[in-house]
């Protein structure tokens, strides 16, 4: 591989967790129920949360703390999403209870650029170092899409005639799509009818971005608050040829901001609300089961189990790299949900 990107991974496999700020709405801002432990052993990595009296310590490859700005996120990410220029699958997950603060890790605030998230952050390095590898006779061709999973059924958010798609839109995705995917033994995946749109600039992905966003919010007022509800995978494939060397290389980065984990009680959910709850589940476990599975170098992993995990297979196994944000909120009311994320996390960690 090229331009020593190499991380020290853990069986390409990384954990960070991130505390969002308290909010004015709240409950009960002055309770304090996660602490940071001090120890050198521990700095940067731990955190504890208090139930009832009782503490529960976890360790992570790291822990942003809620006043980390965007821009030291990032930081820790950057080599990770400069690897796949060279050639490796990337996959960067944001996993906790809806309101935990993905969306704000994953895309930020637009317009701010403070606040601008990990996508348009990875977006602009790729294309700045893009550019800077021309003069070394690098050549790079990418290309994006962006898709919904929402009870595991692909929507695809670039479809161009979405105006007459959302007419005939079913709780079954877009009539007459099919969405089928098939992986090739090269590791590359097409589905079929999704939309993929070549793309040379920044400006370019943000303005599809923004067309996800409102295909997204489409289908929030007609589908229950959708996007808390899917997965959203944004995919960008990058190819390159050395012009001088004849070198090639073929990666992915996929950003998702995955379902809100939240456990909706089952036995107060009916019909479309307990099916969108048994789809979650079932998406989230077999994530989880996945990347156990990897972590543990287990002869079986079970990517079929899900859309998700079977659309990212190629990117989840072999020498790709896969980090997950475990996003938690720092309300006492969320003690519960956080905790349930923490263990989460901390199975896959
Ligand atoms: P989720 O996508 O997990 O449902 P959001 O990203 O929408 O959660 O975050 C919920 C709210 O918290 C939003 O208003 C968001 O702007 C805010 N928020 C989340 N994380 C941060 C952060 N690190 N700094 C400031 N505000 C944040
Ligand atoms: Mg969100």
């Amino acid at each position: 591989k090229l331009h020593n990107t190499i991380l020290e991974l853990k069986g390409n496999i990384r954990v960070f967790c991130r505390v969002r700020p308290l909010l004015a709405d709240d409950s009960a801002a002055e309770a304090k129920v996660i602490s940071y432990p001090t120890s050198t052993e521990f700095f940067g990595r731990g955190i504890d949360l208090m139930q009832s009296g009782q503490k529960h310590s976890f360790t992570f490859d790291k822990v942003f703390m809620p006043d980390a700005p965007q821009q030291e996120v990032f930081v820790e990410i950057s080599q990770l999403v400069q690897s796949a220029l060279d050639g490796y699958k990337v996959c960067i997950f944001a996993y906790g209870q809806t309101g935990s603060g993905k969306t704000h890790t994953m895309m930020g605030r637009p317009g701010n650029p403070e606040q601008k998230g990990l996508i348009p952050r990875s977006l602009e390095q790729i294309f700045e170092t893009r550019q800077s590898l021309k003069s070394q006779g690098w050549k790079y061709e990418m290309q994006v899409s962006m898709l919904e999973i929402y009870n595991e059924t692909i929507r695809d958010l670039l479809s161009t005639n979405r105006s007459c798609s959302d007419v005939s839109r079913t709780e079954n995705g877009v009539a007459g799509k099919q969405y089928a995917i098939k992986h090739d033994g090269n590791g590359n995946t097409h589905v079929s009818d999704l939309t993929v749109v070549d793309v040379r600039s920044t400006r370019e992905v943000s303005f599809l971005l923004d067309q996800a966003a409102q295909s997204r919010s489409v289908g929030k007022t007609q589908m229950n608050e959708q996007s808390s509800r899917s997965h959203f995978v944004f995919t960008l494939r990058i190819s390159g040829v050395n012009e001088s060397t004849e070198q090639q290389v073929q990666g992915v980065l996929n950003l998702i901001d995955l379902a809100g984990s939240e456990r909706l009680s089952k036995s107060g959910s009916t019909g479309d609300r307990l099916k969108e709850t048994q789809a979650i589940n079932k998406s989230l476990s077999s994530l989880s089961d996945v990347i156990f599975a990897l972590a543990k170098k287990e002869d079986h992993v079970p990517f079929r189990n899900s859309k998700l995990t079977y659309l990212l297979q190629p990117c989840l196994g072999g020498d790709s790299k896969t980090l997950m944000f475990v996003n938690i909120s720092p309300d006492p009311s969320s003690l519960g949900e956080s905790l349930c994320s923490l263990r989460f996390a901390a199975r896959v960690n």
